[in-house]
């Protein structure tokens, strides 16, 4: 794996595909500047090695070259965050984004306009991919956000750069801590698997059956597989038809010797609001009018087990409806344990959209071993799958 501590960026213009697909406000503030934050290290790399960096991303889903998108709008935000001031050409591709990479100079930073501005970006267009490749010497690869998807500048750019493309540090640092997770784990590994639904994740449930040891099915995901088994849900989420897939992996993990480990209790719900009227039911004897919105607290106690007798843990998805936060509780315990487990001496690392913002919200970001950028493509990972960006590179 060529990463940037593997190049000298002397007198180089490196062209680094980075992810600043950031959250703004309706007044296009940045709500958050943990994309801008990961890219740090890969920047200042290049510059301290005395080159240039030349920043190209995308923002949002344009349609056209609409100011809303418009990565020039995050330019002083990025300067503070980096420490560095940072210049910005309104166009990717063409003679005004030519003449600006030309005339950077070395130690200096420029962002390009957003690649989406032309559809050919998606659409991984092979003549757009070369126009963006003459702008710099050296490819870097350091949005893992996008690096499940084959577009221009994120797979198609690096047939332009046979000898000189590299991950940059956050893609590498992705690659490593899921391949300590899935490879070259201490065992015994856990994976906790959680969210709304079974469908979104049954590919990861059955690829990663053969790297785990033990399971915990939580959130919403579990009612499923407690009808499947003849359990009362009540009006508790579920999939009916994917009640014999249910029962397919149970049988599956029997097989291979892998713990699968349910809730045993819920907070039950009289409706889906915060308001609602709480009791604490047995996962399979909820009553009509009843659903499941959080684990209950027997089953905090024992998943609090489960997590500290683990050596690697991966997690994915909320153990409740945490947005809510009367039912935010069992996702707070379950981030505790793992908290605590990985203070003892775990390696844990934290995937997904919604798991990421509970940890974050919560607090517990800095107590894991790693928080990975990439909601989509971390889950294609874990299906086993080879990532377009990542296999362009290698
Ligand atoms: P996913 O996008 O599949 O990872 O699911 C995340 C969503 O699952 C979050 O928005 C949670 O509110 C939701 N969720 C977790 N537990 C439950 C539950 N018991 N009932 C309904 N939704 C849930």
């Amino acid at each position: 794996m060529k990463t940037i501590a593997d190049i000298n960026f002397e007198d180089k213009k490196a062209l680094i595909r980075v992810d600043f697909n950031v959250p703004l406000d309706d007044n296009g503030e940045i709500t958050d500047v943990t994309r801008i934050e990961a890219a740090k290290t890969t920047i200042l790399k290049v510059l301290e090695d005395g080159g240039a960096a030349i920043l190209m991303s995308h923002l949002g889903r344009p349609k056209n070259k609409e100011e809303e998108f418009s990565l020039g709008q995050l330019c002083s935000k990025i300067s503070e965050v980096i420490g560095v001031e940072v210049n910005f050409v309104d166009d990717c591709v063409g003679p005004e984004a030519t003449k600006a990479a030309a005339e950077l100079e070395m130690g200096k930073i420029l962002l390009l306009e957003n690649l989406r501005f032309y559809q050919e970006e998606t659409e991984g267009d092979l003549d757009f991919a070369k126009q963006l490749s003459e702008l710099g010497d050296v490819y870097v690869s350091d949005a893992f956000g996008t690096a499940h998807r084959a577009h221009a500048s994120t797979t198609v750019i690096a047939q332009f750069f046979p000898e000189n493309k590299c991950f940059g540090a956050l893609l590498a640092k992705e690659i490593e801590s899921l391949d300590r997770v899935l490879n070259n784990s201490e065992r015994p590994v856990l994976a906790i698997l959680g969210g709304s639904k079974v469908s979104s994740k049954i590919t990861v449930i059955e690829n990663i059956l053969d790297k785990v040891d033990e399971m915990i099915i939580g959130g919403g995901m579990a009612f499923t597989f407690i009808k499947a088994q003849g359990g009362q849900i009540g009006d508790s989420i579920c999939e009916d038809d994917k009640m014999d897939l249910a029962l397919d992996i149970l049988k599956k993990a029997k097989e291979k010797n892998v713990q699968i480990h349910l809730p045993i209790d819920v907070i039950a719900a009289d409706e889906f609001s915060n308001d609602a009227n709480t009791r604490v039911s047995e996962i399979n004897k909820i009553e009509e009018g009843w659903q499941g919105l959080d684990a209950g607290p027997k089953s905090r106690v024992v998943l609090d087990a489960v997590v500290n007798r683990a050596r690697t843990i991966l997690w994915n998805g909320p153990l409740g409806v945490f947005e809510l936060e009367n039912f935010a509780g069992g996702t707070i315990a379950l981030g505790k344990s793992i908290a605590q487990a990985t203070q003892n001496g775990a390696f844990s690392l934290v995937g997904g959209g919604d798991s990421v913002a509970a940890v974050k919200q919560f607090g517990f970001d800095d107590q894991v071993s790693y928080v990975s950028t990439g909601g989509g493509a971390m889950l294609e990972m874990l299906e086993g799958k080879t990532l377009p960006g990542i296999a362009a590179i290698q």
